[in-house]
C-alpha cells in the first residue's frame, strides 16, 4: 500500500462542494473513499496509484469485468457515430428481441435511463392498468431513490440509518404498504385489508440490498399464486438479479413468471440503464399508446444499448456455470475461515452474489439482517481495502464476483479475509 493521500486531498475538496463529498452516499465511507483511477478485468486502480481486486464491480452492471475489450470496441464504434440523436434507432429494436428471448414475462419493454426511474414507471404502469393506489413493497428492499418506495429500503439508506427521508410527503407514502420478505401470511393479510386497492407487490427476487437475502423454497411459487388469485401484479425488481442469476434471472432461476419486470445495472453493460416490460397489454398503458406518461431524452441511448448488447451477447456465449463456481469457491473458503475462527457468522449468497454476515442468526429478512454487527464489518471492510481488497463498503450491500476474477484472485482475496477477520476479531 502506498497510501492513499491523493485520494484524502481530492475528498476533503469535494466534501466542500458534494453532499458528503460522493455522487450517491453508498459510496462514502469514513475517513474517506479511494478514488478509483482506472479499471482492468477485476481490478480497481486509486489515485495513488494502489491495486485492489474488487467485488464491488460498480454495485453490480460489472460481470464481465472492468473495461472488457469487446464492450470497449463497440463503444468505440458507436462513438465515432455519435452519443445521442433524439431519434428510434436500430439498437432499441436489437436489444428488444434479445430482451424478449431471455424474458418471456417482458412481451414488450420501455428503456430508461436508471433503475430508479424503471421501478418508479413499473410502479406508475401497474397503477394505471389496475385503477388502484396502494402497493406492497417489501421490508428492506431497495428500488432506487423516488418517493413512495423510501420506505425501509436497504443499501445506503440502512447503511447512513436514513430508512424513510425527509422531502417525502406522508400521502405518498400511505399508499405504500411494508411487509416482511419471506413472509406470505403478512401479505396475503395486507391484501384482505386492502381489498380492492391493492395494484401489485414489487420485490427483489432475491433480495441484494440487503446483502444477499435468498427467499424461502416456495416463497416466490407462493407469491405467485397469491398475488394471482387476489388479482394483483407482481413486480419482479431484477435490477440486480437480471442476467445475474442466470440470463433470465431470478424468474428463469426459479420458474416464476411476474407480470413485470424491471431490469438495468447488467442490461447496460456499465453504462446507465433501466428498463420495464410486461405483456402487451399491461404495457399498451404506456405513453403514446396508452394514458400512462413517461419519457425521457437519454432513454434509449445509442451507448448504453450499444454497451448492454455486447455483454449480453458476450455473457449469453460464456454462460453462468463458471461464474457459480467461483460463487461456491469464496462462500466455501469464506465458510471455512469462519469455521476456522469457531464463529457463527452467515456466510449467504447464490451464484456470483455473496456477503458474509456477521451475525450469529440466520438472516432471512431485513430485521434479521440489522442484527450484523455493522461496526465490526466497517473495520473488516478497512483491513481489507489495506490489504488490497475493495468490497462495497457496507455489511447492507451484496459482494459481486465477474467472470474476470480469476480462481487465484478469489484464493488470494480469502487468505486476505482469513488475515483480516482474526485482527478484527482479536
Ligand atoms: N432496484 C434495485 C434492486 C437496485 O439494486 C437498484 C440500485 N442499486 C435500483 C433499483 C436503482 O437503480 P439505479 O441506481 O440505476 O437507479
Amino acid at each position: 500500500m502506498r497510501g492513499t493521500v491523493r485520494s484524502g486531498a481530492l475528498y476533503f475538496e469535494a466534501k466542500k462542494m458534494l453532499p458528503g463529498g460522493v455522487s450517491s452516499p453508498v459510496r462514502a465511507f469514513d475517513p474517506y473513499p479511494i478514488y478509483v483511477r482506472s479499471g482492468k478485468g477485476a481490478v480497481i486502480t486509486d489515485v495513488d496509484g494502489n491495486d485492489y481486486i474488487d467485488y464491488c464491480m460498480g454495485f453490480g452492471p460489472l460481470i464481465l469485468g472492468h473495461a472488457r475489450p469487446e464492450v470497449m470496441d463497440a463503444l468505440r464504434m458507436q462513438l465515432d457515430r455519435g452519443t445521442l440523436y433524439g431519434t428510434p434507432i436500430e439498437k432499441e429494436v436489437e436489444m428488444a428481441r434479445l430482451i424478449t428471448r431471455f424474458y418471456p414475462s417482458m412481451e414488450m419493454m420501455r428503456f430508461v435511463s436508471s433503475g430508479t426511474e424503471a421501478t418508479m414507471h413499473a410502479i406508475r404502469v401497474a397503477r394505471g392498468h389496475t385503477g388502484r393506489k396502494k402497493f406492497v413493497k417489501i421490508e428492506g428492499a431497495f428500488h432506487g431513490a423516488h418517493d413512495s418506495v423510501l420506505v425501509k429500503a436497504g443499501s445506503g439508506a440502512t447503511t447512513h440509518s436514513a430508512p424513510d427521508s425527509l422531502g417525502i410527503p406522508e400521502e405518498v407514502t400511505a399508499n405504500t404498504l411494508l411487509a416482511p420478505f419471506n413472509d406470505l401470511r403478512s401479505i396475503e393479510r395486507l391484501f384482505l385489508e386492502n381489498q380492492g386497492q391493492v395494484a401489485a407487490v414489487i420485490l427483489e427476487p432475491v433480495i441484494g440490498n440487503a446483502g444477499p437475502i435468498l427467499p424461502d423454497e416456495g416463497y416466490l411459487q407462493g407469491l405467485r399464486e397469491l398475488t394471482a388469485r387476489h388479482d394483483v401484479l407482481l413486480i419482479f425488481d431484477e435490477v440486480i438479479t437480471g442476467f445475474r442469476l442466470a440470463m433470465g434471472g431470478a424468474q428463469q432461476h426459479y420458474g416464476v413468471r411476474p407480470d413485470m419486470t424491471v431490469l438495468g445495472k447488467i442490461a447496460g453493460g456499465g453504462l446507465p440503464i433501466g428498463i420495464f416490460g410486461a405483456s402487451r397489454e399491461i404495457m399498451s398503458n404506456v405513453s403514446p399508446v396508452g394514458k400512462v406518461y413517461q419519457a425521457g431524452t437519454f432513454s434509449g441511448n445509442p451507448l448504453s444499448l450499444t454497451a448492454g448488447i455486447e455483454t449480453i451477447r458476450l455473457l449469453e456465449r460464456e454462460g453462468h456455470a463458471e461464474l457459480a463456481r467461483k460463487g461456491e469457491r469464496m462462500r466455501q473458503g469464506l465458510q471455512s475461515i469462519v469455521n476456522e475462527l469457531h464463529r457463527g457468522f452467515q456466510v449467504v449468497g447464490l451464484g456470483s452474489m455473496f456477503q458474509l454476515f456477521l451475525t450469529d442468526c440466520a438472516v432471512r429478512n431485513y430485521t434479521d439482517a440489522k442484527r450484523c454487527d455493522s461496526i465490526l464489518f466497517m473495520d473488516l471492510f478497512h483491513k481489507l481495502l489495506e490489504r488490497g481488497v475493495y468490497l462495497p463498503p457496507s455489511q447492507y450491500e451484496t459482494n459481486f464476483l465477474s467472470t474476470a476474477h480469476s480462481e487465484a484472485q478469489i484464493d488470494r482475496t480469502l487468505d486476505l479475509f482469513a488475515e483480516a477477520l482474526s485482527e478484527v476479531l482479536g
